[in-house]
C-alpha cells in the first residue's frame, strides 16, 4: 500500500471497466475517499475519451483500451492523457494492469467475461480481488475461488446481493446457514403480463425501475437472467448447495439478501439501492467510513414488500435454477448463450420472449460434463457462442 506522510497507507485501485455504470460508481467512491483510496489504474473497450477524462481527474498513469482502433486513437492523442501516463492495448494490457505492481486491489466491471484472464492474474500476483462481473464466477467460478485461496487473497464481492450476504455472514459459521434469499426487484417488466411480453422492444427493457445500470445487466433484469446468474454466483461464491439459494420480489430493492440460519433466524442487509454502498464496502473491506450517499431515512414511511418470482412468466430463471441443479457447465452453458442472445435481442435480431428459447435450445444441444481445467470451460464457452449464433441464423428475416 502506498504510503503518505503520517496517515495511514492508502489502498491503490486497478478499475477494469471504468467508463461503465459500475465504474462511474466506483469513481464516486474514490472521489470521497481519496484519503483512503488511491486509482493506480483504468481499463475499457474503447471509450478512450472518458478514460482520458477519468485520468486526468485521478492523475492516473496506467491506462488499457480492450479494442484495437481505439487503443490507436488513444495512442494518436498523447496530450489528452497526464503527463507521463502508459497506454496498453488488447486483453494483455488488461491483464498486465490486472497485475500492476503498484496496486493492492483490482475491481473487475467488465460486461461479460472478458475480465476473467485479468481477474486470475490479478489473485496470482497477490492482489485482493473486488468483483462485480458476475459472468466471471458463473462461467468458471470454481477457478477463481481456487485461486483466490492458493494465493491467500481477498475475493470481495460487488454484486450488491452478493455484498450484502458476505456482509451478513462476516463472523457467522458456515454451518450455521440454512438458506439465502436474494432479492429481486423484478426488472422493467416486473407488472406486466405475460401476452404484453411478445412485443417487447430494446428501449422497453432498458427501463429498470430502481437501478441504473449498463445495458446488458439491463435485459437480464428484465428477464430475470440476472438474479438466476446471481443464484449461480451465490451457490458458488459462499459454498452452497442449489437448494440453499433461492430468490425473492422485493420491488423496493432496499433490502439486498436475507441470511437464514438453521434456528430460523434471518439476518438481513439494507441500504438505498445504489451500487456506491457495495463498491465502497469491497474496496474499504475491513474498514468503515462515512458512505457518498445518503442512508435509509427512518423518519419516513419505508414500506418493504417481498413476493414469490412468477417462474412461468420469467423462465429465464427457471433456466437458471436447472443450470444451477445439474452443475458442471450447464451454468456456463447457460451464461453464453444468454449473453449472445441479450446481444442480438438489443439488435433487434430476435424478440423479446426469444431469448429463454434461444439459451434452452444451446442448453439442450451441448452435454454437460465437469471441467477439471479452465481450458476445457474456455473451449466449452465458445463452443456454446457457436452453437448459439449458429441458431440465431434461424431468426434471420
Ligand atoms: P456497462 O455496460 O455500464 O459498462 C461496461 C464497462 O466494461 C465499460 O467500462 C466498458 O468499456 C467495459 N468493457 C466492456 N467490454 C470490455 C472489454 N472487452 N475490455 C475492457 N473493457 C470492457 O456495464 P455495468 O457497469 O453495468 O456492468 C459491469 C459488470 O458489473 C457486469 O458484469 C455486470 O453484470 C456487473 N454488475 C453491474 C451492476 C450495475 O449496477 N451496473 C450491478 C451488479 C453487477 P466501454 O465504455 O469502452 O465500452
Ligand atoms: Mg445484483
Amino acid at each position: 500500500m502506498a504510503q503518505s506522510s503520517g496517515n495511514p497507507p492508502r489502498k491503490r485501485v486497478v478499475l477494469l471497466g471504468a467508463t461503465g455504470s459500475i465504474g462511474e460508481n466506483t469513481l464516486r467512491v474514490l472521489a470521497a475517499h481519496r484519503d483512503k483510496l488511491e486509482l493506480v489504474g483504468i481499463a475499457a473497450r474503447s471509450n478512450w475519451e472518458k478514460l482520458a477524462a477519468i485520468a486526468r481527474q485521478f492523475d492516473v498513469r496506467q491506462i488499457g483500451v480492450f479494442d484495437d482502433s481505439a487503443y490507436a486513437a488513444a495512442r494518436a492523442n498523447p496530450a489528452a492523457f497526464p503527463a507521463g501516463a502508459r497506454l496498453v492495448g488488447g486483453l494483455a494490457g488488461l491483464t498486465e494492469l490486472a497485475q500492476l505492481p503498484t496496486a493492492d486491489i483490482v475491481l473487475v466491471a467488465v460486461v461479460g467475461t472478458t475480465g476473467l484472464e485479468p481477474a486470475l492474474a490479478a489473485l496470482a500476483a497477490g492482489k485482493d480481488l473486488a468483483l462485480a462481473s458476475k459472468e466471471i464466477l458463473v462461467l468458471a467460478g470454481k477457478f477463481v475461488l481456487a485461486a483466490a485461496q492458493r494465493h491467500r487473497r481477498k475475493l470481495l464481492p460487488v454484486d450488491s446481493e452478493h455484498n450484502a450476504v458476505f456482509q451478513c455472514l462476516e463472523g457467522h459459521p458456515q454451518a450455521g446457514v440454512r438458506q439465502i434469499v436474494l432479492t429481486a426487484s423484478g426488472g422493467a417488466f416486473r407488472d406486466w403480463p405475460a401476452e404484453r411480453l411478445a412485443g417487447v422492444r430494446p428501449a422497453d427493457a432498458l427501463k429498470h425501475p430502481n437501478w441504473s445500470m449498463g445495458p446488458k445487466i439491463t435485459v437480464d433484469s428484465a428477464t430475470l437472467a440476472n438474479k438466476g446468474l446471481e443464484l449461480i454466483e451465490a451457490q458458488c461464491l459462499f459454498g452452497l448447495k442449489p437448494a440453499q439459494c433461492t430468490a425473492v420480489l422485493h420491488p423496493q430493492s432496499i433490502v439486498h439478501c436475507l441470511v437464514e440460519f438453521v434456528d430460523g433466524a434471518m439476518i438481513a442487509q439494507l441500504c438505498p439501492p445504489s451500487m456506491t454502498f457495495p463498491i465502497q464496502h469491497a474496496l474499504l473491506h475491513p474498514e468503515r467510513a462515512p458512505g457518498v450517499d445518503a442512508a435509509l431515512d427512518f423518519t419516513r414511511l419505508i414500506g418493504l414488500e417481498f413476493r414469490p418470482v412468477d417462474e412461468k412468466r420469467f423462465p429465464m430463471l427457471r433456466l437458471a435454477k436447472e443450470a444451477m441443479n445439474a452443475g458442471g457447465v450447464a451454468p456456463a452453458i447457460y451464461n453464453a448463450a444468454n449473453e449472445i442472445a441479450v446481444a442480438a435481442f438489443l439488435d433487434e435480431k430476435i424478440p423479446f420472449l426469444a431469448i429463454p428459447a434461444v439459451v434452452e435450445h444451446t442448453l439442450g444441444r451441448i452435454k454437460n460434463f465437469e471441467p477439471t481445467d479452465l481450458s476445457a470451460v474456455l473451449a466449452l464457452d465458445a463452443e456454446s457462442r457457436r452453437v448459439t449464433l449458429s441458431h440465431l441464423t434461424s431468426f434471420a428475416s
